[in-house]
């Protein structure tokens, strides 16, 4: 690995790190990259007797509500809420888990990491990705005229007219994938 840079993923889950200190910049995004922060999508897959009864209820339920707002277009904060939330009022209890104990709690920012990054809600994922190309249109269009002269930019309108280009091409994947 070359020196000054990290792998954007890292297939270990553990990262290349060689020294303490660099860790926080160089582990991966991903929840195995984060073993002292409870997940509770990641802690059922890992729990061999969780076929069948309450845990796998729970987890099917939580699956669901991820997968109906995802059907819904929800945008992605407003999914984190929901799961968050319905973990902590009606599952939270009833967890007992052998490393984090009796009721762990499951952080918003650990819930994003999983919805983000485990390839189980590719929807969401989209979604957010859809969501980067509006802000990206919105923040072309702002700064689109001079307002001292009235004149479009024409470095601006360039790179609204590509990031366009780029989006309608997003389109047409995504419905594929969706169909
Ligand atoms: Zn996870």
């Amino acid at each position: 690995m070359a020196e000054g840079v990290a792998s954007a993923y890292h297939f270990d889950g553990a990262g290349d790190a060689s020294e303490e200190e660099d860790e926080a910049h160089c582990r991966g995004p991903q929840c195995s990259s984060f073993p002292d922060e409870f997940c509770f999508f990641c802690a059922y897959e890992r729990d061999p007797n969780a076929e069948h009864g309450t845990a796998s209820d729970l987890y099917g339920s939580l699956q669901s509500l991820v997968e109906t707002m995802s059907s819904q277009s929800r945008e992605f904060p407003a999914i984190t809420a929901a799961v968050h939330s319905a973990y902590r009022v009606q599952i939270q209890h009833l967890i007992s888990d052998p490393v984090f104990g009796t009721a762990p709690a499951w952080s918003r920012k650990s819930i994003i990491r999983h919805l983000t990054y485990s390839n189980q809600f590719k929807g969401v994922f989209r979604a957010g990705v859809t969501q980067i190309f509006h802000s990206l249109v919105d923040a072309h269009n702002r700064n689109m005229k001079d307002r001292a002269t009235g004149q479009i930019i024409e470095s601006e309108r360039v790179a609204l007219m590509s990031t366009l280009a780029t989006y309608m091409k997003w389109e047409a994947f995504s419905k594929q994938l969706s169909k």
